[in-house]
């Protein structure tokens, strides 16, 4: 691994039968599980560096010193958009990706979530029995079969906000992994035993890597997929200056992440026929779908001041108190070092008319300064409350912006464009208070921060929204899998219109997981093992039918008028500033 000096020779090159490119979350999952049959070939392409991992991915709460350097974590630029903050999206640029650098959070989604995607997408291999087993899977490889995983009791502020949650009428819950999550309780981590960060990579790939069949190469950034007659047979990218290209009988399947995997394939010339001239870009295949549908969770913290440090971690990490802590997590794992990003997690209904949860809130013994990028510890003590709208109406969009591989992706989240949107997260930062304010917290919390508190007004507090809230980093969507001819990928996650491609990542939900969105994308890269060594051999048979390519752009009056509207929508952006997803039939 890793003594690939920049070019390959003819033996090696054309004799993969799989090309995995990004070694995040699903890239992870599915080297280990392709290359489990030791007659299959697989290559995986990381352009992130350091296979044996960073210490500060192993250590729980090191998480900010990654966030803060950028040789690890991409920062892509967001356009603001009328009612969103300004703000990076940060994801992991290294072996784990994203799982490398994420806040820890495992949280599969309930049976409900599950059964509306297979709703929407048409499919019932992505209903909640599958989507059950796959986890449980994933659950049993990383962390060994127990129940609930988390390091140690909790202290005595979080057990007071369970107090106020119950006074709040809220559910409790001793694990948010089962069928309905609904309700407040503690949060499981993706960490060991020993207090260890477990990455994606950490999970899958370490216990694989001496597999002879499979091949992984870091430091190589994929810039396009190389198609001919409407199949793709390798991929383009390069190492430092030097041109790469690695070629393969079998299938490519994307796994860069729900912003970079469109942007490589408009490189590679599919996407929409107007947004890739427009980039200029030829077009290969005319999918107008790809890079619309983007969707994230955007999240509002809110800080409360504490009576007693002794509630609070914001001095864990200063002066003697950092040695103590440093020592505490080296002789036991446990402390502010070892833990997740939230110690407790809600999943609560907005009001009674709501079928399922759908608000997310989180409780955490820290509080941040606001700051750009990432901010420090507040040297008061506080605790701090979040609260994110679960599964956001708004859609934005990811195209690429030129034909240069370096240019940067331009992104419109398009966050809370939908009243619906709005009205819940007005509705998510009442009901933090309403928790803040119960009884059993009284001992504990002084009040609310000059940062929200005061926000009283409805239009107050979508103008804290558009000043302070920021990305939960689970965008998806942007290549998403349906029934619909228009729908980039099918229910198996095939490129339509593009043999022997695949997409596995973020990008391929048609709609938000609720939660998190590491556990979704894991498992859903277990589910697309399965379906691709299922169709082994058949990649040709078996690709869907490439119509919008043997329908061209033009063809169709009304795709003209579809793309026309869409085009104003680009030039002129409307208060949403979305680029709306093509005209597609409900599919649910
Ligand atoms: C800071 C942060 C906190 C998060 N916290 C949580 C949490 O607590 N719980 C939760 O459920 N979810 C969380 N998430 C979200 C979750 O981690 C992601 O949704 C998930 O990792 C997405 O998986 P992915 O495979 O799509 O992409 P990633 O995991 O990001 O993997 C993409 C991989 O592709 C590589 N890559 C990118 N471009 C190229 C290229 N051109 N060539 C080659 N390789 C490339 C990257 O280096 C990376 O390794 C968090 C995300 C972030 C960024």
């Amino acid at each position: 691994m890793g003594d690939f000096d920049g070019n390959m020779t003819d033996a090696q090159a054309g004799d993969f039968d799989y090309i995995i490119v990004g070694a995040g979350a699903a890239g992870s999952v599915l080297a280990e599980r392709l290359s489990s049959d030791p007659d299959t070939r697989v290559l995986l392409l990381e352009e992130g560096r350091g296979a044996g991992g960073h210490w500060a991915s192993r250590v729980p709460q090191a998480q900010p010193w990654l966030l803060r350097d950028p040789t690890r974590v991409y920062g892509y630029h967001v356009e603001p958009g009328p009612r969103g903050p300004a703000e990076r999206w940060l994801r992991g640029r290294m072996p784990g990706g994203s799982s490398a650098v994420g806040a820890m959070l495992w949280l599969r989604g309930g049976e409900a979530d599950w059964t509306h995607m297979a709703r929407v997408t048409g499919s019932a291999d992505w209903d909640w029995p599958e989507m059950a087993r796959v986890l449980r899977l994933i659950e049993h490889h990383a962390f060994g079969a127990r129940a609930l995983r988390r390091a140690g009791p909790l202290r005595p502020l979080m057990q007071a906000v369970l107090r106020a949650g119950a006074e709040s009428g809220w559910r409790l819950r001793a694990d948010f992994n089962e069928a309905d999550p609904e309700g407040l309780g503690p949060a499981t981590w993706m960490i060991d035993d020993k207090g260890r960060r477990v990455t994606a990579w950490t999970a899958f790939v370490r216990a694989a890597k001496s597999r002879p069949n499979l091949r992984i190469e870091t430091g190589v950034r994929v810039d396009r997929v190389l198609i001919d007659e409407g199949r793709a047979y390798g991929v383009e990218g390069r190492r430092g200056t030097a041109q790469l290209v690695f070629r393969c009988r079998g299938e490519v399947i994307l796994c860069t992440g729900a912003v970079i995997t469109p942007k490589i394939l408009m490189l590679s010339g599919v996407g929409d026929g107007m947004a890739l001239r427009r980039a200029g870009i030829e077009t290969k295949h005319h999918s107008p779908n790809i890079g619309r549908g983007l969707r994230d969770h955007l999240v509002l913290a809110t800080n409360w001041r504490l009576r007693h440090w002794r509630d609070s971690d914001n001095r864990a990490y200063t002066g003697a108190r950092l040695w103590m802590t440093v020592a505490r997590y080296l002789l036991s794992g446990a402390g502010p070092l070892g833990q997740g990003g939230a110690e407790l997690v809600g999943f609560i209904a907005s009001g009674k008319t709501a079928e399922r949860p759908d608000l997310m809130v989180t409780a955490a013994a820290h509080s941040l300064e606001v700051a750009p990028g990432i901010g420090g510890l507040e040297p008061e003590p506080g605790m701090r409350l979040t609260a994110h709208v679960l599964r956001p109406e708004s859609s934005g969009y990811v195209f690429a912006a030129g034909p240069d591989p370096d240019t940067p992706p331009r992104i419109e989240a398009n966050y809370l464009a939908s009243e619906r949107d709005r009205l819940r997260a007005i509705l998510a930062l009442r009901k933090l208070r309403g928790l803040a304010q119960r009884p059993a917290l009284a001992e504990f919390i002084e009040g609310e921060t000059v940062i929200s508190a005061w926000a009283r007004s409805d239009d107050d507090i979508l103008d804290l929204y558009r000043r302070y809230s920021r990305s939960a980093f689970n965008a998806v969507g942007s290549c998403a899998m349906g029934p619909d001819e228009l729908d980039p990928l099918d229910a198996r996650l095939r490129l339509r219109g593009v043999a022997r491609l695949r997409v596995c990542d973020a990008s391929i939900f048609p709609e938000m997981p609720a939660g998190g969105t590491l556990a979704p994308v894991m498992a859903a890269a277990l589910r697309a093992a399965e379906f691709i060594l299922s169709d082994a051999g058949r990649h040709d048979e078996e690709a869907p039918a490439a119509e919008a390519e043997s329908q061209p752009e033009s063809d169709a009056a009304e795709a003209e008028l579809d793309r026309a509207q869409r085009d104003d929508a680009l030039e002129a952006p409307t208060e949403a500033g979305a680029a709306p997803p093509a005209a597609k039939s409900a599919a649910g």
